[in-house]
């Protein structure tokens, strides 16, 4: 089947169009600048990339220039609408209405509406990319792949926070994780890879990106996960602080006199690694910062690594063991020392890490070694194959 997958942004529209069949991706690309300017970019598999400055004052018109160049006589990728069998819309926050993707109908669209104020930035964005292909696309079945929904099967210990019960009650304070379309397709792929008993099975998942996140999945369902109310908490980030001292807060708002909006920003656009360093984000700006000298380049990546081993150690001992570890997104995938400098404290487990196999990048690959009591793998993460692959699990019998 062919899928168009959706992830609209307040100002921005990502795109692809996949054929689920051969997970082939026929065409790539997204509108910037929605309703300030406007600049489609369209990356055919088998074509030059082309850039459109025409304006985009929504986001109906940024999808309909999107259908009209993947229909374009000249250079499209498919020759009528007719050929895109559903589309599958990227929605970052379900409440607790759902554990699993939805086919989009009206009640759907009510509960996105409903989880509003715990995704103020991105559920009003992900509704007005639903809108604008139902505008258009009326009688295309469309689905809602949910960044939170996966760990909606954590146990409530895990899930909610030791405040006054009616904060939870009251305004549905706990947490939720996001990555969700992430740990789940990646924990499914390590459970094949790794030849393991789905019914019988104890995965732990390090999605470590610009964004990162850890999760349990004990027999396929995500049993705790680090992200929380929202993704700041957790793990050391690009430029997020994850777990700190929650007095820190009001510490430093007065010492510094800023506002909580200005304290938040701090947060979670100048912490992290990149706080710690003073110089980047990016892993290989800080590796290569390490590589000159630079101490706090190299804390920074201590203090990353020195954060994931804690939380796998956590999530071994809530599961009472693990099969499988796997790293995932930008720094799991592709920074093998991160990789190590983690599994190095792990030989109380028994893990045993394959050198060789550690420096590849980009594939899926078992990393230890065969007598290792642990395997650990690098899994490729593909958010918007899994979208796709959810979606025609859903529509391929309507
Ligand atoms: P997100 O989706 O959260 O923005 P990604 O999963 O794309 O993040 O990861 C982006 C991060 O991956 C970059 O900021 C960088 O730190 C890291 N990264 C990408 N390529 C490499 C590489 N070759 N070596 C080390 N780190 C890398």
């Amino acid at each position: 089947m062919k899928v168009l997958v959706i992830n609209c942004g307040s100002s921005s529209l990502k795109y692809q169009l996949i054929d689920t069949d051969t997970e082939e991706v026929f065409v790539s690309g997204l509108c910037e600048r929605i309703g300030i300017d406007g600049r489609l970019v369209y990356k055919p598999a088998n074509g030059e990339k082309r850039i459109f400055d025409d304006p985009l004052p929504d986001h109906k018109v940024g999808v309909k220039n999107v259908l009209d160049a993947i229909t374009n006589p000249e250079y499209g990728v498919i020759k009528s609408l007719d050929e895109i069998d559903a589309i599958g819309h990227r929605v970052l926050h379900c409440g607790e209405a759902y554990s699993c993707s939805v086919v989009i109908d009206d009640e759907v669209i009510k509960n996105i509406e409903g989880a509003n104020d715990l995704g103020p930035l991105h559920n009003p964005a992900n509704l007005i990319g639903i809108a604008a292909c139902q505008a258009l696309m009326p009688e295309k079945p469309q689905v809602a792949v949910f960044d939170t929904a996966f760990h909606q099967t954590m146990p409530k210990k895990a899930a909610i926070y030791a405040l006054p019960y009616e904060y939870y009650t009251k305004h549905r304070v706990r947490r939720y994780g996001f990555h969700g379309t992430s740990h789940s397709y990646v924990s499914k792929r390590t459970i094949d890879v790794a030849g393991l008993d789905k019914n019988n099975s104890k995965v732990i998942v390090c999605h470590l990106g610009n964004g990162a996140s850890v999760s349990a999945v004990l027999n396929g369902k995500s049993v705790d996960t680090s992200m929380g109310l929202t993704p700041l908490e957790g793990l050391v980030m690009g430029t997020r602080s994850g777990d700190i001292d929650p007095a820190i807060v009001q510490f430093i708002m007065k010492k510094e006199n800023l506002n909580i909006d200005e304290m938040l920003n701090v947060l979670n656009k100048k912490s992290g690694v990149f706080g710690v360093s003073g110089v980047s984000s990016d892993f290989r700006d800080l590796e290569a910062a390490a590589n000159e000298g630079n101490e706090r380049a190299q804390l920074a990546r201590e203090m990353f690594a020195y954060r994931v081993v804690k939380y796998i150690g956590a999530y071994t001992a809530a599961m009472n063991g693990v099969d499988a570890i796997t790293f995932t997104a930008g720094v799991g995938e592709n920074d093998g020392k991160i990789r190590k400098a983690i599994m190095d404290n792990f030989g109380y487990l028994g893990i045993k890490i394959d050198d060789e196999k550690n420096s590849l990048r980009g594939k899926e690959v078992v990393i230890s070694t065969p007598d290792s009591k642990v395997k650990v793998l690098v899994i490729p993460t593909n958010e918007e194959l899994a979208i796709a692959q959810e979606t025609v699990e859903l529509v391929k019998n309507l």
